[in-house]
């Protein structure tokens, strides 16, 4: 059976809030009975963009990380909730705008904070993923029908066919750790979860310190590479997606004619290590 899922690649994202303004435009004010009451003008949003930054100087790195309702498979809205939230046949989860009145309460049962309160009409409310509108024969929601680079994508698949897509283009979904069956999977999910070792390579050409290209860095961790990577024409070079607090690394800098240099790294969160300068001639083995 085919069932909808929202595939968001965090490296698209540039927080320009199309989808949530086009979000709040189909559902501010207006009803959808059987699927959502109207949401107030002024409450907080279904849909949410949270920035990440990394690194320092000029090796900054901002993602920004658009969050809904995840229409979990192993929901736990839906265990809190008994008859007030149920799992339509395609995958979409829906709070019953009727028999939720009051339900504070479940907002603290969504461990992503994707259930917001409305306080007009004293209801707790998700992104519906525009059921209404798929029922229509739309064939994505408004939020990613909207985002004009095309980080949202919306697939309606079987589970083997979303889990080989899953494998096949690295997706991921947020907290795994707790085993609630995302239907929103995420793509580049790194820039917000993990850390970078990054650094710029400089030697002394004619007394003259210059930005390195095309020198050859290794990342070691307990005497073994465990990636490779090359400067680029300003003489940086980052090894990215490593896991935080992963313990002690070596970076090893070399370029044929320009020389060599170590570095000792800790890595707790991202480290920038800023210039790294050549110098002697020891070879990388
Ligand atoms: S519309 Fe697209 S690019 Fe803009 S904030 Fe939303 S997901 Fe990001
Ligand atoms: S993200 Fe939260 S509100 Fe949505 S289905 Fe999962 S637990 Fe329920």
């Amino acid at each position: 059976m085919s069932q909808w899922n929202l595939i968001i690649d965090v490296a698209r994202c540039e927080n320009c809030n199309n989808c949530v303004l086009a979000n709040k435009d189909e559902f501010v004010g207006n009803n959808f009975p059987g699927y959502s009451a109207p949401q107030p003008l002024h409450g907080e949003s279904t849909i949410k963009i949270s920035r990440t930054v990394r690194g320092e100087s000029h090796m900054v790195d901002a993602a920004y990380l658009p969050t809904l309702c995840n229409h979990c498979d192993d929901a736990p809205c839906m265990k809190k909730g008994g008859d007030c939230i149920s799992k339509r046949a395609d995958g979409i989860v829906i709070i019953d705008p009727e028999k939720s009145k009051g339900r504070k309460d479940l907002i603290a049962a969504c461990p992503y904070g994707s259930i917001v309160w409305n306080a007009d009409l004293n209801i707790p409310q998700n992104w519906i993923f525009d059921a209404h509108l798929l029922d229509k024969g739309w064939k994505e929601p408004r939020c990613s029908q909207s985002c004009p680079t095309g980080s949202m994508r919306a697939v309606k698949h079987s589970a083997n066919e979303m889990a080989a897509l899953a494998k096949a283009e690295g997706l991921k979904v947020l907290k795994p750790e707790l085993a609630t069956r995302p239907r929103v999977y995420y793509k580049n999910l790194h820039r917000t979860t993990h850390s970078f070792i990054g650094g710029s390579v400089v030697a002394a050409i004619n007394g003259v310190l210059e930005c390195v290209e095309g020198a050859k860095v290794e990342l070691l961790q307990a005497g073994s590479t465990v990636h490779f990577s090359e400067t680029d024409a300003f003489g940086d070079f980052k090894f990215d997606a490593l896991e935080n607090q992963s313990g002690k690394y070596t970076v090893r800098v070399h370029h044929a004619t320009l020389g060599y240099a170590e570095r000792e790294v800790s890595l707790g969160t991202t480290q920038f290590l800023g210039d790294i300068e050549l110098s002697g001639a020891k070879a990388m083995a």
